[in-house]
């Protein structure tokens, strides 16, 4: 999947006027070295976290006809929301990082441990069970995932919408009980991540399909109509393949 960046020089030099994007590969750390086409040279970070980022690459997959792809990067978007709920909200609430690490390697392989201890976070800091994955949709995942089923668009698209719907409800929670503290928790994030280059970076953000702040707000997230703005994207932007 491909990412859309800006060069912060030459936006400096030219404002918006001839505006050409880095085009850059996503990649884990969501870290780039950067030559723009006038050959300015930068380090940047992109703001999402990972979760948002799997998604995305779960939309591009549908784009470029792989349901069966995105099924495995929408399953591991809600796997790494997870993650991310458990290890930033115990960080705000005072767990030092030591002590997540220490404990995260217990569970660290095992996502139904991982699932236990999301339910359990809730529980003890929110006072309530989670949003989870339906029934239906844990099924349609775990044919796909392990038993080879290839599946068609409708039900990617509606698998994907119950992931939509447990990531947006979770964070409605999240922002009902920790108030700005949620929009700290997701700046910290991005600023650890830009820290531990120990170099300067600088951090942009990027559209995303499940944008947080858009999610607490009760923005519709409609998949199909996401999937037409990501083909045109490509059109203007010429967006390469390899
Ligand atoms: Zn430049």
């Amino acid at each position: 999947m491909k990412v859309l960046l800006t060069c912060m020089e030459c936006l400096q030099e030219n404002g918006s006027r001839d505006f050409r994007p880095v085009v850059v590969t996503v990649n884990d750390e969501r870290f780039f070295k950067m030559t723009c086409p006038n050959g300015h040279q930068s380090l940047t970070i992109i703001q999402q976290p990972k979760h948002e980022v799997l998604f995305e690459l779960g939309m591009n997959a549908l784009v470029d006809g792989y349901p069966r792809e995105a099924v495995t990067s929408f399953a591991s978007c809600l796997e790494n929301f997870y993650e991310f709920c458990i290890s930033q909200v115990s960080l705000d609430k005072g767990v030092d990082r030591a002590s997540l690490d220490a404990g995260w390697k217990y569970m660290a392989k095992q996502s139904e441990r991982q699932l236990g201890a999301f339910v359990m976070l809730w529980l003890n800091y929110f006072g309530s069970a989670p949003t989870l994955l339906s029934d239906k949709s844990r099924g349609f995942r775990n044919r796909v995932v392990h038993q080879a089923y290839i599946p068609g668009l409708d039900e990617t698209l509606a698998f994907g919408d119950d992931i939509v719907a447990c990531v947006s409800s979770n964070l409605r929670d999240m922002k009902h009980h920790l108030g700005d503290g949620l929009d700290a928790i997701f700046t910290s994030e991005f600023i650890a991540r830009a820290s531990s280059q120990n170099q300067r970076v600088t951090t942009q953000s990027i559209p995303t399909t499940i944008d947080w702040a858009g999610l607490i707000q009760n923005e519709t997230v409609n998949l199909r109509t996401r999937l037409e703005d990501i083909k045109k994207d490509k059109v203007i932007f010429q967006w390469p393949k390899f």
